[in-house]
């Protein structure tokens, strides 16, 4: 299958995709992710693209593109895959049709994962990602915040740059003016479904998993 999650930052996509990426058995490919090790890594992609992604901005759509090109034409996107993260624009919507369309296959979903603007605050500002094994927690409900330690694989909690306040609302008015428009390019192609992201981690998947008939 090949399915898009879509939603604004924190509404649970990573958390979500990981889930179904082991249910389904193809890969979660997050963007967000792909550019924070080109980061890690000092690449030329990573040194460039830190400057957009520290300010709460897009990186330009041209250098998506040409990332998602690649990744999707891999051998690990063979059976399919779970996007995290794009498109983020309606150039980048309409490029990935024509990738895929390149390809020979198209998608099967678009899920979206809904929830307020004062949910996706909370949870932003209480989020903590593992520089390790990337799983994501909630330094509120997990009572994690002291410790800093990755219950999964012991690797290091941190709060990412870009979850700090004024990031945060940064991001989500470049998501309200730049994504939300996708979801309408979707919604007319007739393979966008939507879901509560206000739920249990549990009853979102399962949600999710039942939008995916
Ligand atoms: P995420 O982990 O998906 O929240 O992404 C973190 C940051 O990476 C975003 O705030 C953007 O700066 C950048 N980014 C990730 N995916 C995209 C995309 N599809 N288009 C533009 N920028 C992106």
């Amino acid at each position: 299958m090949r399915i898009i999650l879509f939603g604004p930052p924190g509404v649970g996509k990573g958390t979500q995709a990981d889930l179904l990426s082991a249910k389904l058995g193809i890969p979660h490919i997050s963007t967000g992710d792909l550019l924070r090790t080109a980061v890690t890594e000092r690449t030329e992609l990573g040194i460039k693209a830190q400057i957009q992604m520290d300010a709460g901005k897009l990186v330009p759509d041209d250098v998506m593109i040409g990332i998602v090109k690649y990744v999707l034409g891999s051998k690990k996107c063979a059976a399919g895959f779970i996007l995290d993260g794009f498109p983020r624009t309606v150039p980048q919507a309409e490029a990935l049709t024509g990738v895929l369309n390149d390809l020979g296959s198209a998608l099967d979903r678009v899920v979206s994962i809904e929830a307020s603007e004062e949910e996706i605050i909370r949870r932003l500002a209480s989020r903590l990602s593992c520089g390790n094994c990337k799983r994501i927690y909630n330094s509120l409900d997990d009572s994690l915040a002291e410790t800093k330690i990755c219950p999964n694989c012991g690797g290091t909690l941190f709060q990412r740059d870009d979850d700090k306040p004024e990031t945060i609302r940064k991001r989500l008015s470049v998501y309200t003016q730049s994504t939300f428009p996708v979801k309408e390019f979707y919604r007319k192609t007739g393979i966008l479904r939507t879901v509560n992201g206000t739920q249990s981690v549990e009853k979102v998947t399962a949600d999710i998993m039942e939008q995916l008939h």
